[in-house]
């Protein structure tokens, strides 16, 4: 955990209804290879979403890319929806963290980029191709295509979170913002 090194960031994710968020360090994100792998092999909609694996850096390149900044802001967001209301709820806060990661762009932090939470389900159904993608300045890739090993991350930090075995379960949901 971190004192927050940029009060104007505090302040937009506070205004944006964003208010369990912790400073921390990228370097303190685990990445790892077999989250790459879980991708690969056993999730439904590998190939099938551009802000998803195969379409992303290696996973070398991903823990290289968190090696070019110093500041990372945890997001955690709880679904606290029924099942059939989550892809709204997804997509609502998907725009809503792209909009925030923009003004903190605006805000002189040029190197601001958002890692989301869920894969990208702004169009209802995707391209499956990132050339294709409709709204290409809102695709950006989750925690988990950046490889990194959310569960240990988050709960190295403090965050108890657990694989929710019920789809009624209200999921727990993790965003990171690179800053500079
Ligand atoms: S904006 Fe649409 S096409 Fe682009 S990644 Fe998201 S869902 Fe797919």
């Amino acid at each position: 955990m971190k004192i927050s090194p940029f009060p104007e960031v505090d302040s937009i994710l506070r205004q944006a209804g964003l208010c369990d968020c912790l400073w921390v360090a990228p370097s303190s994100m685990t990445v790892s290879q077999w989250v790459r792998m879980k991708c690969m092999f056993g999730c439904p909609d590998y190939g099938k979403n551009a802000s998803c694996p195969p379409h992303v850096p290696s996973v070398q390149e991903c823990r290289e890319l968190l090696g070019e900044y110093s500041h990372a802001v945890l997001i955690h967001l709880v679904c606290d929806v029924h099942s059939e209301e989550r892809g709204s709820w997804c997509a609502s806060y998907q725009k809503l963290l792209v909009e925030a990661e923009r003004q903190v762009f605006l805000a002189g932090h040029e190197k601001a980029f958002l890692l989301s939470f869920d894969n990208c389900n702004l169009c209802g159904e995707c391209t499956a191709d990132p050339r294709d993608c409709r709204l290409p300045y809102m695709r950006r890739p989750t925690m988990e295509a950046f490889a990194i090993d959310v569960y240990s991350s988050v709960r190295r930090l403090g965050y108890s979170i657990s694989v929710k075995k019920d789809r009624e379960e209200k999921p727990d949901r993790f965003a990171l913002l690179l800053v500079e």
